[in-house]
């Protein structure tokens, strides 16, 4: 999504921010305990004050007013540190149920929503999004029912003393209490600027930081190097002018904290003049309106920073009210058998059509290869079998199961797929090679499925075997290695149904060959599909589907499709031309 859009839209953000509260859970208990320890803070202050007061005033005497003075005191630091201590496990536990929430609902998101949002930004939304929303909860809508109690409670006791006094206080606060709200507008806006400065920057460099091969390659070094000080500029201007700010709003709160307090110690002196109230309650007044004017004022501060955070809602909440893939909902699988069919099948990624009713039949037991142009749809058709897009219209069947009635976890467990990324996790081998293989796995099997994937030799060289770290994305392996693997987890998982996307492109011949030979010996009597784009590949299918413009153009037998198929023919010749 637009990160103006996100940053700027200012509606609708407390519904979502309390339906994702509601959601995540919140620490009910906890928060309890914290408004009710707050609210014992507020009378032991209201206690401390009064005493601080006495003494003030010159009542001196150790058993009614020192002792308890500092007795009421001590407590006060007590109880200040139990709020204190309460608040932060709130908080903690807030961020725990968000972060849970949101990472429950990220892994199950749709390939779609990744393809549509900045994959990257998900960290940001599962680590520092979630933490300025629990600390929002604290300082914002928590205090809401705490502030409230205590303002209550100050202005009762002011009262007690005289009830026009306490009205007074309406006329004492405001000033101070529009500054904030002032000072506070502004800082929103630049805060704004600076957050959206920080959110470029960050995805500029993490763009560029992934590239440095292509960078390298294309010797596009000065450029990038332009564009990341752009990027370094803008969030210098957006800092400099928060700098200014908040130097400036310093001096500006100081002046209206001393004007304000010189009209509370007048109108307190007004009263006490007037023979209303005595000098200690003049004192304590001092006390208790400096105390509201404090705690509405830094409320007010704690409020705009829920304006300035409403960028971090916005996106925890797009995460967690985009429709999830429900992997559960549905029967098991118990067992697949028989063809798969696509029937009638649209399809589009974005708005132009790429399936149109498209039909096509891939026979069980066989190994079948699917060509054509690139572009043609080739990987698509495998990752609509796979489920992971949903179709807009048709179905896919195996056998005479729609497979739509399955649950999707069982359903691609069922499946062995190997896609064109050789997808490899920052781990060791062994556990590359047994993920998501619910059944025990000994070294043994883990030497079969290497030694069909033609990479058990390497594995052998290796001091540490199977607890060789790969390194982030198995970097430490070349592509022809991590493809080799990818394949030896595909055969160790020993699915009835096996798909390959161009999953021996990165080999050798003769890695392939082995491979292949593996691959017709293990999937005998199982079905298997596969990508690939030259002739050498395909000669290992037993039935070619050609797909061309959305539409599955010819069908056949190998032998046949080989010897007459056009694009066959063609295909067979560029393969020969590139080897000779
Ligand atoms: P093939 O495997 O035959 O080369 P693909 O199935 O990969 O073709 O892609 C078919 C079309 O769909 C192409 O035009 C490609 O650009 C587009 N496409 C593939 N994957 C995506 C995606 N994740 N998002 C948007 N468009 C895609």
């Amino acid at each position: 999504m637009d990160q103006d859009k996100v940053f700027r839209k200012k509606y609708g953000s407390f519904r979502r921010f309390f339906r994702m509260l509601w959601k995540a859970p919140l620490p009910i208990l906890w928060i309890l305990v914290y408004i009710g320890v707050s609210f014992a803070l507020t009378h032991v202050g209201v206690s401390a004050t009064e005493y601080s007061a006495r003494l003030f005033a010159g009542d001196v005497d150790a058993v009614s007013v020192v002792i308890p003075f500092l007795l009421v005191t001590l407590l006060s630091l007590l109880i200040g540190s139990a709020s204190g201590l309460v608040n932060g496990i709130c908080r903690a536990f807030i961020n725990r149920n968000l972060r849970r929430m949101v990472w429950r609902k990220a892994v199950r998101l749709p390939l779609f929503f990744y393809e549509s949002n900045e994959p990257k930004q998900l960290i940001s939304r599962v680590t520092t999004d979630t933490t300025v929303i629990s600390q929002l909860t604290m300082q914002v809508f928590v205090p809401l029912i705490t502030m409230g109690y205590s303002t209550f409670v100050l202005l009762r006791k002011v009262s007690s003393y005289d009830s026009a006094l306490m009205w007074s206080l309406f006329a004492v606060i405001p000033l101070n209490v529009l500054i904030s709200f002032i000072l506070g507008r502004l800082h929103f806006g630049v805060s704004d600027r600076v957050n959206r400065a920080t959110a470029e920057l960050t995805a500029g460099i993490a763009e560029r930081a992934n590239q440095t091969l292509l960078i390298k390659t294309m010797g596009t070094e000065e450029k990038e190097c332009k564009q990341g000080e752009v990027l370094m500029e803008q969030s210098f201007a957006a800092g400099k002018t928060s700098v200014l700010l908040n130097q400036l709003s310093g001096p500006v709160h100081a002046i209206a904290g001393a004007l304000q307090v010189v009209v509370i110690i007048l109108v307190g002196r007004g009263f006490y003049s007037a023979g209303r109230i005595s000098l200690a309650e003049w004192i304590a007044y001092y006390g208790f309106a400096t105390q509201l004017a404090n705690t509405i004022t830094g409320y007010l501060n704690d409020w705009t920073s829920f304006k300035s955070a409403q960028g971090a809602t916005d996106r925890v909440a797009q995460v967690v009210d985009t429709p999830d893939e429900n992997t559960r909902e549905g029967v098991p699988v118990t067992t697949l058998s028989g063809g798969i069919r696509l029937e009638d099948v649209c399809f589009s990624y974005g708005e132009a059509p790429l399936f149109e009713h498209l039909d096509l039949e891939i026979p069980a037991g066989k190994i079948t290869a699917l060509v054509g142009p690139s572009g043609s749809g080739k990987s698509t058709v495998l990752n609509l079998i796979d489920r992971l897009y949903p179709l807009r219209e048709g179905r896919i069947t195996v056998g005479a199961d729609d497979t739509a009635r399955f649950t999707l976890a069982s359903y691609r467990r069922a499946l062995g797929y190997v896609t064109q990324e050789c997808v490899m996790y920052a781990g060791t081998l062994r556990e590359n090679l047994t993920q998501g293989i619910e059944r025990s796995v000994t070294d043994e099997d883990l030497d079969r499925a290497c030694e069909g994937a033609g990479i058990l030799d390497f594995v052998r060289m290796q001091p540490e075997g199977y607890d060789l770290a790969v390194g982030e994305g198995g970097a430490s392996l070349s592509g022809g290695q991590r493809q080799r693997f990818t394949v030896a987890r595909a055969l160790l998982r020993q699915p009835d149904y096996l798909l390959l996307d161009e999953a021996t492109a990165a080999m050798d011949i003769e890695g392939k060959d082995l491979v292949w030979t593996s691959i017709r010996q293990r999937m005998a009597g199982k079905t298997v599909v596969f990508v690939a784009h030259d002739a050498q590949t395909v000669r290992n299918a037993d039935y070619i589907i050609v797909l061309r413009d959305g539409k599955a153009e010819a069908a056949g037998d190998r032998d046949t499709m080989l010897a007459s198929n056009p694009y066959c023919l063609e295909m067979m010749e560029q393969t020969g031309k590139e080897a000779g």
